[in-house]
């Protein structure tokens, strides 16, 4: 116990603790943190879904008809109609043969990777994909190519080094929208790789359902190329407000995860309240009022990229709602977002191993329900407070 509390320091005198904030009350674009309210800069919650009426109301009336728990597992009793409703609604969003909801991102990431490559395959993996991503490619057992960001030459140098002796099934992976630098993966690109090299190419749009894209269908419809993705993972925990994930496959590649997916064989499955509110986000996402908070998000994002590109700051290639602002070193990163919570505003530190060293950020994040007028204002602070920091 003395070790790890020595560990524990060390990692305090580095700026490298990381400890948990609470906020009080419902999630919405302003919380209460510390006792005061603030502006939420750090969520996920794109559409401002999660405290949503029709997903709160949905999911009481789920709960009330249908209990709280599910029970088991999916493969044992815990597969109940709403499950397969949702599986259905989300084949159908992504115009897939099926899909497959799994308890969260990470357990879907691990499970579907670790179920469709095993020793003998190879996996070719984008530098920055999430964390989740590098634990499945390591689960699989699978050999693992990480390729450059985004550097689609040097995949296809890759995939014609290794296609000499090729044996076993080839799978490209990469996040739709990276998740901390808010770029897109070039998925015309990737699709025309995936096809040239025979591989399947799954999308990681964790950050890009419900948001990208006319109507909401993600990162591969912003591209026009929603049906030459093979594995389409995406995660109801962030813009559909709710909590989960799902992959949308051909019915062979559904079939082969229910047989082999360790996280989705062995845990109990989602409660019908999570459920029946991921029903009622989808309806959202596929109506007006979705529509409408996408364009409210995309205004929010241009008001704030605007302030604080007028400030001189580098946010990197981020084109969605995620904006890095880059600042190098874990301390002056960490005294810079508790300076902006003690003037109101709520955002985080990134700091490695989730960003490579030297790449500290605050990593801003747009919601559909911020005014526009404190999203600038907030711009402006942010820009102040950094131009205040000794460097
Ligand atoms: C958040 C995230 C996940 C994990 O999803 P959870 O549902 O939060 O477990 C997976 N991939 C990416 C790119 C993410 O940003």
């Amino acid at each position: 116990m003395r070790k790890l509390q020595k560990e524990l320091e060390a990692l305090r005198e580095q700026g490298m603790l990381r400890t948990l904030k609470t906020v009080a009350g419902p999630q919405g674009p302003r919380v209460i943190v510390d006792g005061r309210e603030v502006l939420l800069l750090c969520s996920n919650n794109y559409l401002g879904l999660a405290g949503h009426p029709a997903l709160i109301e949905a999911s009481c009336d789920a709960t009330s008809r249908f209990g709280v728990g599910s029970g088991a597992s999916r493969l044992v009793s815990g597969t109940m109609e709403l499950h397969e409703q949702l599986e259905a609604r989300i084949a159908d969003f992504k115009g897939t043969e099926g899909a497959l909801v799994f308890n969260s991102g990470y357990a879907a990431n691990t499970g579907i990777l670790q179920g469709l490559a095993g020793p003998g395959d190879l996996i070719f993996s984008d530098a920055l994909n999430h964390a989740s991503i590098i634990d499945g490619c390591r689960l699989s057992g699978a050999r693992v190519v990480v390729y450059p960001h985004r550097d689609m030459a040097a995949l296809e140098e890759l995939l014609q080094a290794e296609a000499s002796r090729r044996h076993g099934r080839w799978l490209i992976v990469s996040d739709g929208v990276f998740s901390m630098d808010g770029d897109l993966a070039p998925l015309p690109e990737l699709v025309a790789l995936k096809e040239r090299y025979e591989a399947l190419l799954m999308v990681d749009d964790a950050h890009g359902g419900g948001v990208l894209g006319a109507s909401g269908r993600g990162s591969a419809e912003r591209f026009g190329c929603l049906d030459r993705i093979d594995l389409h993972m995406g995660t109801l925990g962030k813009a559909f407000g709710c909590f989960g994930a799902y992959l949308a496959a051909r019915r062979e590649v559904i079939d082969t995860l229910i047989n082999r997916s360790r996280s989705f064989i062995f845990s109990t499955s989602l409660p019908p309240g999570v459920l029946g509110a991921a029903l009622a986000a989808f309806d959202i996402v596929d109506s007006a009022e979705g529509a409408a908070r996408r364009a409210a998000l995309e205004n929010n994002r241009q008001i704030f990229v605007e302030g604080l590109r007028r400030g001189g700051l580098d946010l990197g290639e981020s084109v969605t709602q995620i904006v890095p602002i880059v600042t190098g070193e874990p301390q002056p990163t960490m005294e810079a977002a508790r300076r902006l919570l003690d003037r109101g505003i709520f955002l985080q530190g990134i700091r490695p191993p989730t960003v490579p060293v030297g790449q500290c950020r605050l990593r801003a994040t747009l919601m559909a329900d911020h005014r526009p007028e404190e999203v600038a204002a907030a711009a402006e602070m942010i820009v102040r407070i950094l131009a205040e920091l000794p460097r």
